[in-house]
């Protein structure tokens, strides 16, 4: 009783006290944990440039291969061996369970700027691409603002960012993947060759119908710097009207924005920002504002200031598409209150965001569960036209600000046949005249408001109510959070026809998991959730 009571005022100071907590402890280790990790990265590749991408390719087919040989009764499924900790997603699969293959594949492989098109190894990050591509004058055509991020996760998981309401989820800008089957065989995989049911059901797949070995990536011309016009909305109908207008999403001949976003700061209060590709005048220079260096405000803070009178100025181009790398979106408020304070920016800005590997690194069981008790980490994306019921909804079942909003457009590819795991769009919901409707990422991220607030929630009641919110409208759940449906109502929410089909065709049954056993938590979430709903905070 004693030792229940003391440990529960240990936990209580450590929640009360976290940011110190994170600044002493987690912001140095965190650095140091990175430059082993880049040092290791780099160690890997200089042993690696003896070798080709063919020779790479082939130890990963001599591996499966050799695991094809095994016994049934030893063989367990495949997986990569990238550690859990290393991937962005924040469930933690279990790969003990499974064969594990190393993927040492990081290289950036050519650059086709008559098509436009560039092809890497899978786990070259964004940043990396970044630096390979902007000085060139190009960036990749869809991207994500984490610069940790791999290219081959973002294929197989999902990407999408503020370029999508041009050109729709990552997914769209894949011309071909390199795949290695769980025959062994390496395949070109195309939406117009013999592979290309497949094509369809890579995304959104993690992993469970190949080894994804190389993929080839549509860029876009740019400009050094995105110019920036931040729109402030005072009510709800005001910033749902104009994110549907700005987006081409009422008209398929509107002149879009390179790149549109919105951040919601309270139900009625939004900033919507929208960037052009830009050369920026020498004698306007005084309005370029890099973002990113470490003494600046949080993206997110900086852009707040608008809502009082919208503004424009220039970001380069990088410092553009990393603004939310930083404080990683806006979770790193709920890590470390005080960051954003100008005298910890100023001392101490230079080491943050804890790195997600670390932090991933450091998580116990404990923690695990707590944080998934007491935060919420969700991107869920829905049709645009119901922007008002989804900020409405999360509002009620999280009351945590801010929201983010990215319009995307989810492309009918088959007129209307199975076409993946995301189904083909309702005529009813086509922008007129074409073969998209336009989406929306709901992102939610950080600490639910009854939590803040110590009064009760019940993070199973919200996330399900969530699921069934989604489901209603014809959304789809991110799936590198965690999910709280059972396995019908997963059925329910992605199209598994054509994946069950194709899982047939590559045998794939008996050599990878299936998607929704890949995906689902690694921890009884509905236990959990029911346990610290009850839980009294004392
Ligand atoms: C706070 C936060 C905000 C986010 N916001 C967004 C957002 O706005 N938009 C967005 O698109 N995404 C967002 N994400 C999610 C992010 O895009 C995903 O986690 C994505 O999967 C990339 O992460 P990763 O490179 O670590 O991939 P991983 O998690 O490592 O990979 C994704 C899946 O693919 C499998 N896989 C990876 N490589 C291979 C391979 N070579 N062969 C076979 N299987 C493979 C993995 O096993 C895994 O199942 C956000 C994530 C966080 C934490």
């Amino acid at each position: 009783m004693v030792l229940e009571q003391a440990k529960a005022k240990a936990i209580r100071w450590l929640e009360d006290n976290r940011g110190l907590v994170i600044v002493v402890f987690c912001l140095p280790a965190s650095f140091l944990f990175d430059l082993f990790i880049q040092f290791r990265i780099w160690l890997d590749r200089k042993l690696s440039v003896t070798t080709t991408h063919q020779h790479r390719v082939q130890k990963i087919q001599d591996q499966v291969t050799e695991w094809s040989k095994l016994p049934a009764s030893e063989k367990k499924p495949l997986c990569t061996a990238r550690p859990n900790w290393l991937s962005l997603s924040t469930t933690f699969f279990d790969k003990k369970k499974c064969h594990q293959v190393p993927i040492d594949l990081h290289d950036v492989l050519s650059l086709d700027e008559d098509n436009l098109t560039v092809t890497v190894e899978p786990n070259v990050t964004v940043r990396e691409i970044c630096k390979y591509l902007i000085p060139k004058g190009y960036t990749l055509a869809v991207t994500l603002e984490i610069g940790d991020a791999t290219l081959g996760g973002l294929a197989f998981g999902v990407g999408m960012t503020t370029y999508s309401h041009k050109v729709g989820l990552y997914q769209e800008a894949i011309v071909s993947y390199e795949v290695v089957t769980a025959d062994g065989k390496v395949i070109h995989v195309t939406d117009s060759n013999e592979h290309s049911d497949l094509f369809y059901c890579l995304p959104w797949s993690h992993g469970t119908l190949g080894f994804l070995v190389g993929l080839t990536l549509r860029i876009v011309k740019v400009k050094p710097y995105v110019h920036m016009k931040y729109i402030p909305c005072h009510s709800q109908e005001d910033y749902c009207k104009k994110i549907m207008e700005l987006s081409g999403a009422t008209d398929r001949d509107t002149k879009v924005a390179d790149y549109l976003e919105v951040t919601i700061y309270n139900k009625e209060e939004a900033v919507i920002m929208v960037g052009n590709f830009a050369d920026v005048d020498p004698r306007s220079k005084a309005k370029v504002n890099d973002v990113c260096w470490f003494y600046k405000p949080w993206f997110y803070k900086h852009v707040e200031t608008f809502l009082k009178k919208g503004g424009e100025e220039y970001i380069p181009l990088e410092s553009y598409l990393l603004r939310h790398n930083r404080a990683i979106f806006w979770v790193l408020e709920s890590m470390i209150p005080f960051g954003n304070h100008p005298v910890f920016r100023a001392f101490l800005g230079w080491l943050c965001p804890p790195k997600p590997a670390f932090l991933k690194f450091t998580t116990t069981q404990a923690v695990r569960e707590m944080t998934f008790a007491k935060q919420v980490f969700q991107d869920i994306v829905m049709p645009l036209d119901t922007l008002k019921e989804q900020v409405d909804t999360a509002v009620k079942l999280f009351d945590t600000y801010p929201l983010l909003v990215y319009p995307c457009r989810i492309y009918n590819h088959k007129g209307g046949a199975p076409q993946g795991q995301l189904r083909a769009p309702p005529k009813s919901r086509l922008v007129p005249g074409t073969n998209y409707s336009m989406f929306n990422d709901l992102g939610v991220y950080g600490t639910p408001g009854p939590v803040e607030r110590r009064e009760p929630y019940n993070p199973t009641y919200a996330m399900r109510a969530m699921e069934k919110f989604t489901r209603d409208v014809g959304g789809y759940s991110f799936l590198y959070a965690d999910i709280f449906m059972n396995e019908e109502e997963f059925n329910e929410m992605f199209d598994m026809t054509l994946y069950n089909q194709v899982r047939g065709k590559y045998h794939c049954d008996r050599a990878f998991p299936r998607l929704y056993d890949k995906v689902k938590p690694e921890i009884d979430v509905i236990a959990i959730g029911e346990t610290y709903a009850m839980k009294k905070d004392d």
